[in-house]
């Protein structure tokens, strides 16, 4: 029966609140009659005069529409103390969940220019302030407002985080930074990893403008913090843009032994996309096109055990035009693997059609069909379920770093 009120309530909360203040001073007024033994008669009569004249203004503007001017007389209509504070605090709260965030920052901006509220509840307000612009997408007024807090006491964890989210979602890396190592100082967490990460992002972009110096430098800075494996594709994309082939050989055969499971990642990595001229580029590629060759000739039986590894020597067999290597190479590691995931299967029918094998093509196909899983993206967050083709270091979604998963692990 209640239940059937919310809506309403929420659709009329001006007004609910507005019905609460009159209550509220209806009962002052009763008990001040009763025991007026501080308050003169007169006195107590000219405050509440005072009050139901604020408060007959703001239900004007209530009706006229000008809900703003409506809150701000209710903020003065009541001496602010601590109990009608936390009820300030709990409508601008409301106003902001409900999507309504001018009223919300209204509210908050006025608690913040009373001149009768503690330095603390001051700074609580400024808080939420920062939080309705946030909420609202005022991005350069959010970051402003909790750079304000931060000036008056630095000791603010979630301040600090929500600016390490937004400095991450617009990609400022230099400020990521920045406010990464400074919530490592306020939390207990470990922020190196997530460090790393931010670094290397900063280094990537110094190589998409062709800077690899500066690149080199942050990339070092990176494996200070820790040797995150995206640090090391592009070290290894580094050392293939500066020639060093040996060292390239090397650092592929570490990360594919540490993380056997990324080998399809690392591939994908190893693209030319600097700034730069056509036969630079060219250079790159025949790169790593003698890394990938390199690659394939790799025999090791633990290694090539790994989907993610057998999936990628595929994928280079068929681009280099060795699809009957390929076909052999999958038909033996799926006589070993009885349960071939998804990914694997697929991979298996597309070699079969291009080899023009029809029987087995018609076979596969069937039982791939009647097994086959709704969702196909090639990965997904393990934290929040997100979806995408893409490789994200970042979760798009929950902003959680290196949370990506593979499809065929499920
Ligand atoms: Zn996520």
């Amino acid at each position: 029966m209640l239940q059937a009120f919310y809506p309403w309530i929420q659709e009329h909360l001006l007004a609910v609140f507005a019905v609460g203040i009159t209550l509220v001073l209806v009962y002052q007024y009763i008990i001040e009659k009763e025991s007026g033994v501080k308050l003169s008669k007169r006195y107590r009569n000219s405050i509440f005069e005072a009050q139901s004249k604020i408060f007959l203004n703001a239900t004007q503007y209530l009706i006229s529409g000008n809900k703003d001017l409506a809150i701000r007389e209710f903020l003065n209509a009541v001496d602010i103390n601590r109990e009608t504070i936390d009820t300030y605090f709990a409508l601008g709260g409301l106003f902001r969940s409900n999507g309504e965030i001018e009223k919300a920052i209204s509210i908050h901006r006025s608690l913040i220019a009373r001149e009768n509220i503690s330095e603390s509840t001051r700074l609580r307000a400024l808080k939420e302030l920062a939080n309705d612009f946030d909420k609202g997408g005022f991005i350069d007024k959010a970051i402003e407002t909790y750079k304000d807090v931060l000036k008056i006491n630095r000791d603010q964890y979630e301040v600090i985080q929500s600016l390490c989210r937004i400095f991450e979602d617009i990609e400022d890396w230099d400020q990521a930074y920045n406010y990464r190592v400074m919530l490592s100082k306020v939390g207990y967490e470990n922020q190196a990893e997530t460090i790393s990460h931010i670094l290397v992002q900063k280094s990537k972009s110094s190589f998409e403008k062709a800077d690899f110096a500066k690149c080199q430098e942050d990339l070092d800075d990176a494996f200070r913090f820790a040797p995150s494996v995206s640090a090391k594709i592009l070290r290894l994309k580094l050392s293939l843009q500066k020639g060093e082939m040996e060292q390239a050989e090397i650092q592929l055969m570490e990360l594919l032994k540490e993380h056997p499971m990324y080998a399809t990642f690392i591939f994908e990595s190893l693209k030319g996309d600097f700034r730069g001229a056509e036969p630079d580029k060219d250079l790159f590629q025949k790169r790593v096109s003698a890394l990938k060759d390199f690659f394939l000739e790799i025999n090791d039986d633990e290694l090539l055990s790994s989907p993610s590894v057998m999936l990628s020597k595929v994928r280079l067999l068929k681009e280099k035009s060795r699809s009957e290597e390929a076909y052999n190479a999958l038909e033996a590691w799926m006589k070993q693997n009885k349960n071939p995931s998804e990914a694997m299967r697929i991979e298996h029918v597309k070699l079969l059609i291009e080899l023009n094998k029809k029987d087995e093509v018609l076979v596969e196909a069937k039982s791939l069909l009647e097994n086959l899983h709704q969702t196909l993206t090639k990965h997904y967050c393990r934290n929040c379920g997100f979806n995408s083709d893409d490789i994200f270091w970042r979760c798009p979604q929950c902003h959680e770093w290196e949370t990506i998963q593979f499809r065929w692990k499920v």
